[in-house]
C-alpha cells in the first residue's frame, strides 16, 4: 500500500512539479549535472538571515531527478538553512543505507527511498540536494555528481 501510494507521488510530482520555474528575487543560485543519466537542475533560494523564505527550480530530467527537485523545494520553504543540511544527510542515508535509517522527519520525501533499490537512480534523487547545498554555500562550481 504504502509503496503505492509513494510511487503515485513520484509520478505526480514527476509529471507536475511544483516551484518549477526561475525564482527573479533568489539571492543564491547554482547548476548541477548528473551525466551518468543527463540530468540538469538549476536551483534558486531566497535566503534571509538564516532562513529558506522562497526555493524553486528548473531543469531537464528523469522523473526521478524532477520528482525529488519539486519534493525537496515542497519541502524546505520556509525551513532553516542548517534544517535543509540536516534533512538532507537524512534523506542520503536513507537511500544509501534504508535498513538501518529512520524516515520518520522526513515527510513525503521517504517516497524517494524506493530508488535505494536502482543504485543508477541514486543520484538522480540526490542531485538537486547536493545543487541546493552548493548554492546555500555560494560556491562558484557547477555541482556535478561524478
Ligand atoms: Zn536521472
Amino acid at each position: 500500500m504504502l509503496q503505492e501510494l509513494y510511487q503515485e507521488l513520484i509520478l505526480d510530482h514527476g509529471r507536475s512539479p511544483r516551484n518549477h520555474g526561475v525564482l527573479a528575487d533568489a539571492n543564491c543560485q547554482q547548476e548541477g549535472h548528473n551525466p551518468l543519466c543527463g540530468d540538469r537542475v538549476t536551483v534558486y533560494v531566497l535566503e534571509q538571515a538564516g532562513v529558506i523564505k522562497d526555493v524553486q527550480f528548473t531543469g531537464d530530467g528523469c522523473a526521478i531527478c524532477i520528482a525529488s527537485s519539486s519534493l525537496m523545494t515542497e519541502f524546505l520553504k520556509g525551513r532553516t538553512v542548517a534544517e535543509a543540511k540536516q534533512v538532507f544527510s537524512q534523506f542520503q542515508s536513507a537511500i544509501l543505507e534504508p535498513e538501518t535509517s529512520s524516515t520518520v522527519e522526513l515527510g513525503k520525501l521517504a517516497a524517494l527511498q524506493g530508488v535505494a533499490r536502482y543504485p543508477m537512480r541514486v543520484k538522480c534523487a540526490t542531485l538537486p540536494w547536493h545543487t541546493l547545498v552548493a548554492a546555500l554555500d555560494k560556491e562558484k562550481k557547477t555541482v556535478c555528481t561524478e
